[in-house]
């Protein structure tokens, strides 16, 4: 790369981050990092009527939650609003763009009376002339609208009959024919710029070297392509990242999707300021960031090798935009589960310990040492903090019943004498270690020929209510040896 890499992530504060918005961020960030960049955040503000109250802070929060921070801004559109109108005005003058004054009314009008004749409506070269438009009518007509006050736009005057050539990273060479682009709005005379006037500007002015975005944007390419020649300003490179697809069937993936089949689908809890409508956060669901990162950066990229598993750094070493593919990525909600698992076993005992206590009110009272041995015993089989209760509980508190089915099948003739002679085993045993422990049971279970699993189906029954749980000694061990008697005489009792 032989100039300073300058990306920006410039979402719009409408609502909560999709991940596939967050995904967006993250391949900047990585491209950014990997080529000693700089990292934009720039807040795309200019539709106040869609501008939704703390949206800009849950981006930030989403950032910084994943450890993915932006080294400059977050610029504002909104507050950058006075840089607009001297680049539409330029346009004017350069015979670029035009000054259109058709009522919403009258557009519609258009649009529905194309419908009926089976055509779609463009407002480009093929209409301008029956619109009303500076184009269309005369220079003084236009002088007086424009001085009595009425609203009026800015459009782009798109080219007729060319061809253009347009370039992306992932895409490769893509040809337009101008005839179908439409003469958007740059410009409302409540002295906004529109998304793409306000966009090419600041990519220009922050000297922004490659725009990283969704594949959504791919139809405004050609627009912002003729942008930057009006200008006669350099066009940055463009890359298209490819849609993220529902588990199934067809379509991208949707707030629905998530709502139906129980995954989030935005980063961070989201409470909707109008309505009050919670939706879930991978973080409140007891995802890692490191987890959700990791499955972000494999929706559309891959580095082309076995390895699933990769660190923040490993994904800046190896991220490279060309290993981005075109087609939709399938987004695989038990893959996500399957990464948090393995960001789980990653993690440390004590990190774990002080998470499960603070999401569990027995525990406020409990050693964090006694917590995080316990956390070691049974993490394997948990992908999230929240299932540790479920797989722990008989750690803390003794059972009071057993499961009836498991009872049926340990608690036999018999049991309640093996069970008398298994205490009076424990009770002889000086240093309670798991491993003396395994020892000296199997051992007179061996040496008595009495058969495994009449003494190991009632003990652990005993000790965990159920026949469910990490291996019967470590639990004997970890709840100590008053604790493991007094549960294996309450079983007895209720033989
Ligand atoms: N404001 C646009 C969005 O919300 C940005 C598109 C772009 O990156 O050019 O996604």
């Amino acid at each position: 790369m032989n100039k300073n890499v300058r990306v920006r992530f410039a979402p719009s504060p409408t609502g909560p981050l999709h991940i596939g918005g967050l995904r967006t961020a993250l391949f900047n960030y990585l491209f950014a990092k990997k080529h000693n960049g700089t990292f934009i955040l720039r807040i795309e503000d200019t539709d106040q009527s869609r501008f939704v109250e703390g949206a800009e802070q849950y981006i930030i929060d989403t950032l910084n939650w994943c450890n993915i921070p932006f080294n400059e801004g977050p610029y504002r559109q909104s507050e950058r609003k006075h840089i607009y109108k001297q680049y539409a005005e330029q346009l004017i003058d350069s015979g670029n763009a035009y000054y259109a004054f058709d009522t919403t009314e009258e557009l519609d009008f258009h649009r529905k009376d194309h419908e009926a004749k089976g055509k779609t409506f463009i407002y480009n070269w093929h209409n301008r002339l029956k619109l009303k438009n500076s184009i269309s009518i005369s220079e003084e007509e236009v002088k007086t609208k424009l001085n009595s006050g009425v609203d009026y736009v800015l459009r782009f005057k798109s080219p007729q009959d060319e061809t253009l050539r347009l370039k992306d990273i992932i895409r490769g060479d893509i040809t337009i024919d101008t005839n179908i682009l439409d003469d958007k709005v740059l410009f409302k005379s409540d002295g906004m710029p529109t998304y793409h006037l306000a966009n090419i500007v600041d990519d220009h002015l922050m000297e922004i070297s490659h725009v990283i975005r969704g594949e959504e944007w791919l139809p405004s390419l050609a627009l912002h392509q003729l942008l930057y020649n009006a200008f006669g300003w350099k066009a940055p490179e463009f890359a298209h990242l490819p849609l993220i697809m529902k588990p199934t069937g067809k379509g991208k993936l949707s707030k629905r999707d998530g709502d139906k089949l129980g995954f989030p689908v935005f980063p961070l809890e989201w409470k909707d300021p109008k309505t009050g409508e919670v939706s879930k956060g991978y973080k409140q669901e007891g995802y890692f960031p490191e987890a959700v990162l990791n499955f972000l950066a494999f929706l559309g990229w891959n580095p082309g090798t076995e390895q699933e598993i990769f660190s923040l750094e490993e994904l800046i070493a190896d991220f490279d935009l060309k290993r981005v593919h075109n087609a939709g990525a399938r987004f695989d909600p038990n893959k996500t589960k399957w990464y948090n698992h393995h960001y789980m076993q990653k993690q440390n005992n004590d990190d774990l310990a002080k998470q499960f206590k603070a999401q569990q009110f027995q525990l406020s009272t409990i050693d964090l040492d006694y917590v995080s041995m316990v956390v070691g015993l049974i993490k394997e089989r948990a992908a999230f903090v929240n299932e540790f209760w479920d797989l722990s509980h008989f750690f803390f508190v003794a059972p009071n019943s057993y499961d009836e089915k498991a009872s049926k099948k340990a608690f036999k003739d018999g049991t309640k004498e093996l069970m008398l002679e298994l205490v009076s085993v424990i009770n002889s045993i000086k240093d309670f270690k798991v491993e003396t422990l395994q020892t000296k049971i199997k051992g007179w279970i061996t040496s008595s020929e009495i058969g495994f699993g009449k003494v190991m189906m009632p003990l652990r029954l005993a000790l965990v209510g159920s026949l469910k749980g990490p291996d019967v000694f470590n639990i004997m061990f970890v709840i100590g040896k008053i604790e493991t008697i007094k549960r294996i005489e309450r079983a007895i009792a209720s033989i």
